[in-house]
């Protein structure tokens, strides 16, 4: 019997078909609050499973190592243009490259392009909230391939106020001399001043990078700082709360460059050619094309004046949410935030991030532990991390979110009910959790609250 490539995949698979079924009922039954996870639009998902996926695309637009890249090339450039405008950057003074395949490939093919093997770097520690790809290590180990290829010594919140410490953050660059500064990250509740951070760079002669993975839907929106005036190079996953698909973009600068602080003329910007060939031969392969397709649906999505009031009401419930934990008594990191996060402080309750992550995932509320200034070990991380971009595209304003602190509050009363009995060990906990009555009847409130708001996505799979 020939293979069927028409047949359904209910049909042709229902095992896979199955368990992307039992996802999503996952997606849409839960109240998700992984602050790096979002609910794409149906036209992305359309562009994802289409047959772009099939081609092979070495290369850049026009300059390709195959044949048969005519709409390729077209797709690339208006996901290239797409991407300059969504950003307000000028043509002229930015290009992107938009083939990484996410985020730290971006990051990892920005390293590749502007440094040497061991040159120097600096980013913000993964325990200040950091992403692993601004060169994480432990003391007996380097982790990130960052670390691993790069000499890497990060830099920290500070322990008091868990807000950027720029003085401390000068010094170090002082004495390390980094040729590259990094900034941006994936738990931190406060706007970026990249233009401090500019005056430090320029003060070593490094370079520039702003990751903004998480907040480059609040940066297209002008709802977070720009690091387009300060920075070098930008980088960002496209998932998180820009709502795309996955995967990463590299903006540069080209053109003329501005003198420097000592008055010795800047000649033009080097990256494009660097950054391009970083990406592909050094490091990658063909690009993803369906995701590229997806890429500039999303992007063009993020133009409309609805992706504005969007990202508006993310910020809105955040704070909101950041409000009603407050007023309840929690303490959060840095008093509150200015973003799409928020880091919860469990650690005046006696709680841990690894303790609250297990409980409400058992209730169906998903979101995750994570370290927070002052933690001592990095095993136990005493705080987790909220993020309102998903179940705001799925419809919740301010007054939803006071809901979403009810039951996560719910949650803490009954984890402290727990642990009185179990003890602190986490496996005595987690055993405790099983078939609990509180963490089932939560669960259900959970699913109900839930089942309310739309959700993006076919009703009958695809998603
Ligand atoms: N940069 C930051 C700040 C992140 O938060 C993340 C992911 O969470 C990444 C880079 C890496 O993105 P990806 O997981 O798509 O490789």
């Amino acid at each position: 019997m020939p293979t069927q490539p028409n047949t359904a995949l209910k049909e042709s698979d229902p095992e896979v078909w199955n368990i992307i079924e039992k996802e999503r009922m996952r997606q849409r039954e839960g109240i998700e609050l992984i602050a790096s996870e979002n609910f794409t639009s149906m036209a992305v998902m359309d562009a994802l499973g289409s047959c772009m996926t099939n081609k092979y695309s070495e290369g850049m637009p026009g300059h390709r190592y195959y044949g048969g890249n005519e709409f390729i090339d077209q797709m690339e450039l208006l996901c290239v243009k797409r991407a300059l405008e969504v950003f307000h950057v000028d043509p002229q003074e930015w290009g992107v490259n938009v083939q990484p395949y996410s985020g730290s490939p971006a990051n990892f093919a920005v390293y590749t392009a502007l440094l040497q093997p061991h040159d120097r770097i600096m980013g913000l520690a993964l325990a200040s909230g950091g992403h692993l790809t601004h060169g994480h290590y432990t003391p007996k180990k380097r982790i990130s391939a960052t670390s691993i290829y790069f000499e890497s010594l990060p830099y920290h919140v500070s322990n008091e106020t868990g807000l950027l410490d720029f003085d401390e953050i000068e010094k170090m660059a002082l004495l390390f001399r980094p040729k590259m500064i990094v900034t941006g990250a994936s738990a931190y509740p406060r706007d970026w001043n990249f233009a401090k951070f500019r005056e430090i760079a320029d003060k070593v002669g490094a370079l520039l990078l702003a990751d903004i993975a998480h907040v480059s839907g609040l940066v297209a929106s002008g709802l977070h700082s720009s690091p387009f005036p300060h920075c070098d190079i930008v980088t960002t996953t496209t998932h998180k709360s820009l709502r795309g698909p996955r995967s990463g973009m590299i903006f540069y600068r080209k053109g003329a460059r501005p003198a420097l602080p000592d008055g010795t003329p800047g000649g033009v910007y080097a990256f494009e050619e660097a950054i391009n060939m970083a990406v592909f031969p050094a490091l990658q392969g063909g690009p993803h094309n369906h995701q590229i397709a997806a890429l500039a649906t999303a992007l063009s999505e993020a133009a409309k004046p609805e992706f504005k009031t969007y990202a508006q009401q993310v910020v809105a419930n955040c704070k909101h949410l950041a409000k009603a934990l407050t007023d309840k008594g929690y303490k959060l990191a840095t008093d509150g935030t200015d973003n799409h996060l928020v880091l919860w402080d469990l650690r005046p309750l006696g709680l841990t991030g690894s303790k609250m992550e297990t409980l409400l995932d058992k209730a169906h509320i998903t979101l995750n532990k994570n370290s927070v200034h002052g933690d001592v070990s990095a095993m136990t991380p005493g705080a987790i991390r909220i993020g309102t971009p998903a179940m705001t595209t799925r419809g919740l304003v301010e007054k939803d979110f006071d809901e979403v602190a009810e039951l996560l509050h719910r949650g803490i009363q009954i984890a402290i009910e727990i642990q009185s009995t179990s003890g602190k060990k986490l496996v005595d906990f987690l055993a405790a959790l099983d078939n609990h009555p509180k963490v089932l009847e939560l669960r259900a409130d959970a699913e109900a609250f839930s089942r309310k708001y739309f959700m993006p996505g076919r009703e009958v799979w695809g998603c």
